[in-house]
């Protein structure tokens, strides 16, 4: 059940240029599934939506990353909101979630801030669930600083044998891994058998499942968060 609550700004920080943090305090008791969104009044009446990064085994706080660079009220108002600043807040949203099952690999694939309910869902299967399934992670950004838990995931790489990440950058010079969109990559390889989360702009959204129904996945494995 969602609910309309007051909560205070924990900490925000910036991770990178138009990059910020953002940890609430969760009110007692809260949960919530992984995949879900929060709804954050920032202007007036005016909300905007934020995925939870953290696993719903971490509900003591909300955690949200936040791209500023789209410069309307979300973004003006999560560069300068400042620690203990109460928040009006409806949560837990949204019906992109997890869905647990052992013997499909799920493969998750993210461009900008959509990688931020995959780092719930991801830690979630690995550090909660621990079905042993295969998970993959195709994260896209445009430059390199805009990586998201970089180091969490190499972590994981380490950790988990089942878990493997595959990095794409499309706009530095000075990236030696893989350098341009993410679906210049993907146009083969991916087994059909699997289940497809997608999250990021409309644009890869459409591209990438066009690749993976190309691919032999089925439509109706595949589930996706549009965030603009
Ligand atoms: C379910 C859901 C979950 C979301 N979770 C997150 C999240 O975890 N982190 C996050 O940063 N955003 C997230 N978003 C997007 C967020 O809600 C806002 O839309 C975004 O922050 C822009 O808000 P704004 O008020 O600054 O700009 P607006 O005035 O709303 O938008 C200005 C323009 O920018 C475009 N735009 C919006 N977002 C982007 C973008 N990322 N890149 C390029 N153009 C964009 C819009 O289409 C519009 O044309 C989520 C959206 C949804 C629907």
């Amino acid at each position: 059940m969602s609910l309309r609550f007051f909560t205070k700004v924990k900490s925000q920080q910036k991770v990178a240029a138009d990059l910020v943090k953002l940890e609430l305090v969760a009110p007692s008791n809260f949960s919530f599934l992984a995949g879900q969104f929060m709804s954050v009044a920032v202007e007036g009446f005016v909300r905007r939506s934020y995925s939870l990064a953290n696993p719903p085994h971490e509900a003591e706080v909300l955690v949200t990353y936040v791209d500023t660079t789209p410069g309307g009220p979300g973004s003006r108002f999560m560069q300068q909101v400042a620690e203990n600043h109460e928040i009006d807040l409806l949560a837990p949203l949204g019906h992109f979630i997890y869905i647990e099952e052992k013997f499909r690999p799920a493969y998750f694939f993210a461009t900008g801030t959509g990688i931020v309910p995959f780092i719930s869902m991801i830690r979630h299967e690995l550090e909660t669930v621990k079905s042993g399934r295969q998970v993959v992670l195709h994260y896209g950004v445009k430059q390199e600083d805009h990586l998201l838990e970089k180091a969490l995931w190499e972590r994981l790489t380490q950790e988990f044998p089942n878990f493997a990440v595959h990095f794409y950058v499309s706009r530095s010079t000075e990236w030696e891994g893989n350098k341009g969109r993410m679906t210049e990559f993907i146009n083969q390889g991916i087994p059909a058998d699997i289940d497809a989360y997608l999250c990021g702009g409309m644009q890869m959204i459409q591209d990438v499942e066009a690749l993976l129904l190309a691919q032999g996945v089925h439509g109706g494995n595949i589930y996706y968060e549009r965030f603009y």
